[in-house]
């Protein structure tokens, strides 16, 4: 048997670290057995999805040396290898369940699923469909289908009894089914839901290890039942423990910067961020934490994957990173790794229209474009003193931008030049008011090349890093005041609508 992997990230944001964690590890796993590692592109939340994100996902892990051997841009003989473009294979298999009676039309509407909803909560029980639509006769839905009734397709889940998950790293995990629900497998608009997807796919792409993270062992006992249910040999499931924040709750972007782009930005080198995810969740055997991709497949073994929750500690990456820099770049190497990184000929083309103007000789140029290079700009409370603003004013200015940013998908300078002047017409501010904090979060000074254009070479990771940096030298913003921002940024937006 072909040992076969994949990684499947939804194309709905930021390439995340938790992206290639899995990668790295499905891509060892198969290259040690010299099977093969596939990327597919889970896009089967259409609103969500963009073919922006998708390209980062490709770019990010390419940079990181995660390579695939069939993808959305490398056909294979399973392809396609993006969902969207599978959609018309699933109304077959839901057809294949309905008629041997593992799933059924359900005709609920949002309102009774609601009510139903509040009432199991009520009551404390796990909430879950409560199966109603089970009950209607054959003629009774033949004739809700026929008058056009709205409906979605759920699979049948037993009410009682265990469903035993075998998981490579945990063994045995018992889940009772009566706390799983009747998951939908096909929405009212005819698309598949990940799980009826995620199923299918796996099978057809003969994928025969699945790895991926632990929030998602809570769904296995609805994988396995359709596996069950379409006869097919389950593949093996290992379920990687999740990546936390220092205070160990689940690694968010409101604490971290979760995006590869940020690291690649930061001027890590990709050689030790990937380490680094191999050492959170695995330790070579002679105990040795600098290690290499070649050097990791060669030694894989998913008995020494670690199941303690691993904390991404962005201090330790740089710990290692100054290992890899100092131990394995000569001089030559780190002048060539340094001008591919940002001190390269079509970076320099990109900043010299904007400082031209503004310098008459060479030695004026490195501290006007230092900022570009730069991580995060060394500021401080005194520094974001804004004339007739308030700190919380300014705080304010600068967390609705970057709630405003994180929605840019189009990273060029006319959107964000549109999207601030909005942000100062809601808040009723002049734009210079609203730009004045931006200018030093993002330079460091109070006056800069041309923001906007700044903003694009800087790239969408390195702005939002900067600007939630800002907000953190001001004090960051507590659970507290952040209900009442969301409830004030939501108003905003309502109005805008
Ligand atoms: N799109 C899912 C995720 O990114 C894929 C989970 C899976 O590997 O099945 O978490």
């Amino acid at each position: 048997m072909t040992i076969r992997t994949r990684v499947a990230p939804s194309p709905t944001g930021d390439p995340h670290v938790g992206t290639a964690y899995m990668a790295l590890f499905s891509l060892c796993f198969a290259r040690q057995a010299k099977g093969q590692f596939v990327l597919r592109i889970e896009d089967t939340d259409a609103a969500r999805s963009t073919p922006e994100s998708e390209q980062s996902i490709l770019d990010s892990l390419r940079w990181l040396g995660l390579d695939w051997d069939e993808g959305p841009d490398k056909p294979g003989p399973y392809g396609p290898y993006r969902q969207s473009e599978r959609l018309n294979i699933y109304k077959s298999h839901v057809d294949e369940l309905l008629d041997k009676g593992h799933a059924f039309h359900c005709f609920c509407t949002q309102e009774r699923l609601s009510e139903m909803r509040a009432t199991q909560m009520q009551n404390k029980e796990t909430t879950r469909y409560d199966g109603l639509c089970i009950s209607l006769s054959k003629e009774a839905v033949d004739e809700k289908l026929a008058a056009g009734e709205e409906h979605v397709v759920r699979m049948k889940v037993p009410n009682d009894g265990t469903c035993v998950v075998k998981d490579g790293l945990r063994g045995e995990v018992p889940i009772e089914f009566s706390q799983v629900d009747m998951q939908v497998l096909l929405k009212s608009d005819g698309n598949p839901t990940y799980h009826l997807a995620v199923v299918v796919v796996d099978h057809l792409m003969e994928i025969t290890h699945i790895i991926r993270g632990e929030e998602w062992i809570n769904s296995a006992p609805k994988h396995m039942l359709l596996y069950d249910y379409f006869g097919w040999d389950m593949p093996e499931l290992i379920h990687m423990p999740l990546l936390r924040n220092p205070d160990k709750s689940k690694l968010s972007k409101r604490k971290n910067p979760t995006s590869i782009r940020f690291y690649q930005r930061m001027g890590f080198l990709p050689e030790a961020v990937l380490n680094y995810l191999g050492m959170l969740g695995w330790s070579m055997p002679d105990g040795e934490e600098k290690f290499s991709l070649p050097a990791m497949i060669e030694q894989f073994d998913v008995s020494r994957i670690s199941l303690g929750a691993p904390v991404f500690d962005v201090d330790k990456l740089k710990w290692l990173n100054g290992r890899w820099l100092r131990e394995d770049l000569d001089d030559d190497g780190f002048a060539d790794r340094i001008s591919e990184w940002a001190y390269n000929r079509e970076n320099l083309k990109k900043i010299i229209p904007l400082i031209k103007e503004r310098v008459d000789i060479f030695s004026e140029v490195s501290d006007m474009i230092a900022f570009f290079a730069a991580g995060l700009p060394d500021i401080t409370e005194t520094d974001l003193e804004i004339k007739n603003q308030s700190a919380d004013e300014t705080k304010k200015i600068l967390q609705f931008a970057l709630w405003d940013l994180e929605a840019v998908t189009l990273w060029q300078k006319e959107p964000l030049q549109a999207l601030f002047e909005q942000l100062a017409e809601n808040l009723d501010l002049k734009i210079r008011d609203v730009l004045a904090p931006m200018f030093i979060v993002l330079s460091g000074k109070p006056v800069s090349p041309p923001l906007f254009d700044s903003m694009v070479i800087i790239g969408p990771d390195m702005t939002r890093a900067r600007i939630k940096h800002g907000i953190d030298v001001l004090g960051g913003v507590s659970k507290k005041q952040n209900k009442k921002l969301e409830k004030e940024y939501q108003t905003l937006r309502r109005s805008r609508a």
